[in-house]
């Protein structure tokens, strides 16, 4: 046998110029966030209205009360990054009720957040470990703790799967997360039982493209940098 016999030359990837540092947008990104304004944000309760948390030398900050926002655009699968800040909370804030917030994967409906992967305070913060930061709330703890003190900047870097549903509305296939904190591995192509509920057993039930969403959980977390780059890959 010839070397050449198991050589190819198309199809050819296409070219994406990469970000100046890593974490930076590569060319073929979609801004979410550049720290200007949450024009592709909307209300989640409302998706009439614009996203109302407030945007203060290019972070954005949880406006308490004012909800989960949302991304205008729908999105299947996708490679997701993103950056946060939890806020420094006096001692008596523990468990959930630490710098929560949480980024929802795919949202599916202003009363049903969806996929939420944790975003908490689990910085010397005991809480029930598959609602820890970096779990798929209540269905998977992350591989390692991986939490930066609050007031660091940190960084998730996200492969969502969508799951599919046949015509019928069936489960065709399952949706699957691969996730990393800070640069380490903390969810591996893990398979998702459903949505992820606070009460209750997950489930599935049929959705096509969907939102991102971002939590308000009436902690000040604060993001920056976020951006994603649709995937398009052979099923
Ligand atoms: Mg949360």
């Amino acid at each position: 046998m010839k070397p050449e016999e198991t050589e190819y030359y198309s199809p050819v990837p296409p070219v994406v110029t990469p970000g100046n540092a890593c974490g930076e947008a590569p060319s073929d990104a979609i801004i979410l966030f550049d720290g200007k304004d949450l024009h592709n944000w909307v209300s989640a309760n409302d998706t009439t209205k614009p996203a109302e948390w407030t945007v203060h030398d290019g972070v954005m900050t949880v406006k308490p009360g004012t909800g989960n926002i949302q991304t205008r655009q729908r999105f299947m699968d996708y490679q997701l990054h993103l950056e946060w800040r939890e806020p420094v909370e006096s001692a008596n804030h523990v468990g959930q009720d630490r710098g929560n917030s949480g980024l929802f994967l795919a949202s599916v409906g202003p009363g049903d957040d969806g996929y939420e992967l944790q975003i908490l305070d689990s910085y010397h913060n005991k809480t029930y470990v598959n609602g820890q930061c970096g779990s798929i709330y209540k269905q998977y703890p992350p591989l390692v703790n991986a939490c930066r003190p609050p007031g660091e900047w940190q960084t998730y870097d996200v492969i969502w799967i969508a799951p599919r549903f046949n015509a019928d509305g069936s489960l065709k296939s399952p949706a699957r997360v691969t996730a990393f904190q800070n640069g380490i591995l903390i969810q591996n192509d893990v398979v998702l039982k459903g949505r992820t509920l606070y009460i209750g057993h997950p489930y599935y039930s049929p959705h096509g493209p969907s939102p991102i969403k971002l939590q308000d959980h009436h902690h000040l977390v604060s993001f920056r940098n976020i951006w994603v780059r649709p995937l398009h890959l052979s099923e």
